[in-house]
Order: structure tokens, then C-alpha cells, then sequence
């Protein structure tokens, strides 16, 4: 079971080598794949700690109406695991969710993952980590570990609006990230604050089933059209029987996402402009000049996240759906009163709000070498080197860690990438190369100040507000491509490392 990108077999543990006892934090995508690759390099000695009941992360999280990913599945995916069996181009959250579950079962990461146990603090002890866990039923104790993985998602925190009178709704309210499915929408009418990627799925199949749809509109985002294509059974059958068909659609895709998207996202060039002309002429299409008006950003697409939908514009122009742009003042029983002193009447509040972003493996605390507490080393915000480890963190690893090219490329991609850097470590550690690692504080001070230099040119940095941008508005994620990502992961630079 081998599964480096290029399709060689990993080399197994071989005997002499130590086998390192690890912990990885999560078990979403990122947290799954690091699983995959310990398991298929023979380190066994694995625990997955999840909070959850059920693998999947973000996927398991987010079950909202019209729930998909916007990013084609034949690419969200592990590339040395296509699967041939997407049913569409973007596939919704369960589906998605079961084929993670799939590949955790696949390479007995499964049995491996300590299902409702929360991480709440770590400790260097100055041979190894040392964990205290919670689990649901108010259970606690203790975990140590050679190599310790931090794989928890970046999106993960629900944020709840501070609107005045949310909590005197008659009705429900609802957060996208923690949906009620006891909730009966037939017939209702609903409210949806935020027209992020979230409450933008979510008009079409509101529309579907409620009375009444509106969407509470702050600020207005570019959406860009791409038909969601239904995969047939007998596409089904070509790509199981030629896998080459599953390797072209996965690079065919990474190729549009990479070097076309994710080359406008870093800098102003003839894909940026592409995709303003794109997101313009989707525009275009809504017919009444008023309600045009009030969904035309002031800002350049890409600088927040694009929405890619080509269902949005349809369904907000329906019988049975609204945009209210006015601000929200408050709210009241009966609903949602706007600063121009309108009530909405409605029956349910579904809260689009979006994520307390970029928090990592907060709040669970930490302390490193030297007594270094992972407030202090946040104190100016999440920052990491190089994506994926930290100074005075020893044998501790991030995947998706602080500058992680979130906005730009795949998750599942990311994961590879950082976790097949990862793997270097945990065989120089089973080698007996170093007893710990980390990486050295000016490699990472100059990593970050390189970075920085190269926002200026994204587009995260063109005037808007987003959650690309930490409070000081600095963007956090990767300001080149993903290329260069790649290629600064291929093999440590053990020089910027300390190594004892
Ligand atoms: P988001 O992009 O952060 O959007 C939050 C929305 O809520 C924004 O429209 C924001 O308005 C609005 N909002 C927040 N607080 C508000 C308040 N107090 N009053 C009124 N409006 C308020 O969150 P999201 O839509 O959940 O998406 C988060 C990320 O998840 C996306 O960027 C994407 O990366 C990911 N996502 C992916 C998919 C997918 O298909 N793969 C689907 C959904 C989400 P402002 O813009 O004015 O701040």
C-alpha cells in the first residue's frame, strides 16, 4: 500500500527503524490523509483524536440545505485514491464526507481514531508530548506522544452575529455549521443573514421548499457560473474501466484551479480579468435593473472568496425570494427589523455568518519548548513556517497550518503535499536522525516576512473584507502558486531547522 504523488510505493518500516508513537488532532480530510500515510508507511502506533462523532470535518459539520463543495470532486480527492464514482462535477457534503470515511477505513486509520475526545491542552515534556483529552461523556485523561500532528481545519468555530433581539426570535435560528434537521422548511418563510459561499447554496433550495426566501445581503459577492454536471452511469463505468480518464480529470481540474484561478488570485494578469469578465456577464443575466444594482459588488472578484453557483442568480429572481440590502437594526419576535425600519416577518433565521477563521488548533492550549505557550507564539496572530511547524514546537506538525494555500488550490492537494513533507520527518525521526525538531525562529521570521512582501499583489490585498485577512488585515494565506508551494515541501531545508 504505497502512496506517494508520483505513485511509487513508499518504503515500509524496515527493521532497525524505531516507530515513533503519534497523535494526530482531527480526523477531517487533512487529519485523514496524515492517517493514510502513517498507516502505509507502517508507523501504526496512531492515535486520531476527533471531537466529533462521525470522521469528516468540515463535512461532517456542514449539513445546510444545497450543501456542496465548490470545488470539482475528480479534485477533491486524494489523487493516489480517484474515485470513480462522483455522481457530479460538485458533489454534495455527505457524499463527499463517506468517500474521507472510505479512505480512513481503507487504510485501518478507521479503528485508529478516538471518536468525541477533544484535545484541550499539549505539553512539551522535553522528550516527547503529553496530552489532555476530554471526551463527551466528561471523561478525561492523558496521552503522550513521540510526534504530535495538528490536523483541525481552519474553518471550524461557528460565528454567531451580535444582532440586538436574535435571542427574542419567536422562530428558529439556525447556524449553517450546526443545522437542525428536525427543522421543517415546507412552506416557511425563511431569513438568510450572510451571502457568503454558504447562504448563496442555500437560496435555490430554500426557494425549492419555503414560502418565503430572503436573503439579508451585507455586502454583495461576485458569483461566477459553473453548471453543475450530473455524471452518468455509464461515465461511471469508462472511468472505473480506464483510470487514466479519473488522472486526467483530476489534472485537467487542479490545471483550472492552479494556473488559471490560482494564478489571478496572486497576480493581476489575463485570468483575473477573465474571471471579472465571467462574474460580469453572470450579472448580466438578472434581468430587473433594481435588484442588479443591488447584487453588483464595488470590489474585484477573487478578493473575497469567489462563490461559484450557477443557481444563485435564477433562484433570488423567483416568485418566493427577496434581497433586502438595508442593514439589519434588530430583531424581534416576530423578525428581522432593518435599519429603514422594515419587519420581515419570518418563521425560521438561518445564520450564513460564516466561521471564527484561521484559529487552527485553538482553543486548545499549548506549551512548547523553553515554556513557549502558543498564545504567545499567536500573540500577533496564527503564524507558522513554511505552513506546517512552528519554533519552539518540537516534533509538532501542522497540516493546513498558518499560510496554507486555503484560497487558492484543493484541500485534499494541501493535504498531500504537507503530509508527504511531514513523513520526512516522522523516518528521520525513526532513523534515530534527531530526538527533536523544530524550526528555527529567523527561518520562520524571514519566511513570513517574504510572504508578506507578496500579498501587496493578490487580490485578497485590492480593498475588501474577507476572511483571507486577519484582524490587522493581513492575508494568511499563500501568495504564490502552487508550484512554489510544492516545491518548497519537496525536502526539508534542514538548515533552517533546529535539530538536537
Ligand atoms: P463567509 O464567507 O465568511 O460569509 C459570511 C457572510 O455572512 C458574509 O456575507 C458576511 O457579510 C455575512 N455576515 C457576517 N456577519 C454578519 C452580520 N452580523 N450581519 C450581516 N451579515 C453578516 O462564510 P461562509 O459563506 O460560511 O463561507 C466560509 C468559507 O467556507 C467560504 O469562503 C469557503 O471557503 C467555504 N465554503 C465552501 C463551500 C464549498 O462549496 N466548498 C461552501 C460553503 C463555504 P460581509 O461579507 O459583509 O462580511
Amino acid at each position: 500500500m504505497g502512496i506517494s504523488e508520483s505513485g511509487k510505493i513508499l518504503e515500509t518500516l524496515a527493521a532497525g527503524k524505531r516507530k515513533p508513537r503519534v497523535i494526530v488532532v482531527g480526523a477531517g480530510l487533512s487529519g485523514i490523509c496524515m492517517g493514510m500515510r502513517l498507516m502505509a508507511a507502517g508507523y501504526d502506533d496512531l492515535i486520531v483524536l476527533e471531537k466529533a462523532d462521525r470522521c469528516g470535518g468540515t463535512w461532517h459539520y456542514n449539513q445546510y440545505p444545497g450543501l456542496r463543495c465548490d470545488v470539482p470532486s475528480h479534485y477533491y480527492q486524494y489523487s493516489f485514491e480517484p474515485s470513480s464514482r462522483w455522481s457530479h462535477r460538485f458533489c454534495g457534503g455527505e457524499e463527499i464526507r463517506r468517500y474521507f470515511e472510505r479512505m480512513a477505513r481503507k487504510y485501518q486509520v478507521f479503528e485508529r481514531i478516538r471518536f468525541n475526545t477533544e484535545t484541550r491542552h499539549a505539553e512539551w515534556t522535553g522528550g516527547g508530548w503529553k496530552l489532555d483529552v476530554a471526551t463527551a461523556n466528561g471523561a478525561s485523561g492523558q496521552l503522550e506522544c513521540d510526534i504530535l500532528i495538528a490536523a483541525c481545519g481552519i474553518l471550524v468555530r461557528p460565528k454567531y452575529p451580535d444582532i440586538p433581539g436574535l435571542d427574542s426570535f419567536a422562530g428558529q435560528v439556525v447556524h449553517s455549521a450546526r443545522w437542525d434537521h428536525t427543522l421543517e422548511l415546507a412552506g416557511e418563510r425563511v431569513g438568510v443573514i450572510g451571502n457568503g459561499s454558504t447562504g448563496i447554496q442555500m437560496i435555490k433550495p430554500l426557494t425549492d421548499v419555503c414560502s418565503k426566501v430572503i436573503s439579508f445581503q451585507r455586502t454583495p459577492q461576485w458569483v461566477l457560473p459553473i453548471p453543475n454536471r450530473k455524471y452518468s452511469g455509464f461515465g461511471h463505468w469508462l472511468t472505473g474501466k480506464l483510470p487514466i480518464l479519473s488522472k486526467l480529470y483530476y489534472n485537467g481540474y487542479r490545471f483550472l484551479m492552479e494556473q488559471v484561478l490560482g494564478r489571478g488570485i496572486i497576480k493581476d494578469n489575463a485570468s483575473r480579468r477573465m474571471v471579472a469578465k465571467l462574474c460580469r456577464w453572470n450579472l448580466d443575466s438578472v434581468k430587473d435593473a433594481d435588484l442588479r444594482a443591488k447584487l453588483t459588488p464595488d470590489y474585484t472578484p477573487m478578493c473575497k472568496r469567489l462563490v461559484m453557483s450557477s443557481e444563485f442568480y435564477p433562484a433570488i429572481q423567483r416568485p418566493n425570494a427577496a434581497l433586502v440590502r438595508a442593514g439589519i437594526d434588530h430583531v424581534e419576535p416576530r423578525g428581522i427589523v432593518t435599519t429603514d425600519g422594515k419587519l420581515h416577518e419570518l418563521d425560521i433565521i438561518a445564520l450564513a455568518t460564516g466561521f471564527h477563521a484561521n484559529e487552527y488548533m485553538l482553543p486548545m492550549t499549548m506549551t512548547g519548548a523553553h515554556g513557549v505557550t502558543l498564545d504567545a507564539a499567536w500573540q500577533d496572530g496564527p503564524r507558522g513556517y513554511r505552513t506546517v511547524a512552528m519554533p519552539n514546537f518540537p516534533n509538532f506538525f501542522m497540516v493546513m497550518g498558518p499560510h496554507s494555500p486555503v484560497g487558492n488550490f484543493s484541500l485534499a492537494s494541501i493535504a498531500e503535499t504537507q503530509s508527504e513533507y511531514i513523513m520526512k520527518f516522522v523516518n528521520l525521526w525513526a532513523e534515530r536522525k534527531f530526538e527533536q525538531v523544530y524550526p528555527r525562529e529567523d527561518a520562520t521570521l524571514r519566511f513570513n516576512a517574504e510572504m508578506l512582501a507578496n500579498m501587496k499583489d493578490t487580490v485578497w490585498a485590492t480593498g475588501c473584507k474577507s476572511w483571507y485577512l486577519d484582524e490587522k488585515g493581513v492575508p494568511g494565506s499563500w501568495p504564490w502558486t502552487a508550484t512554489r508551494f510544492r516545491a518548497d515541501l519537496r525536502d526539508p531545508k534542514l538548515q533552517e531547522y533546529v535539530i538536537a
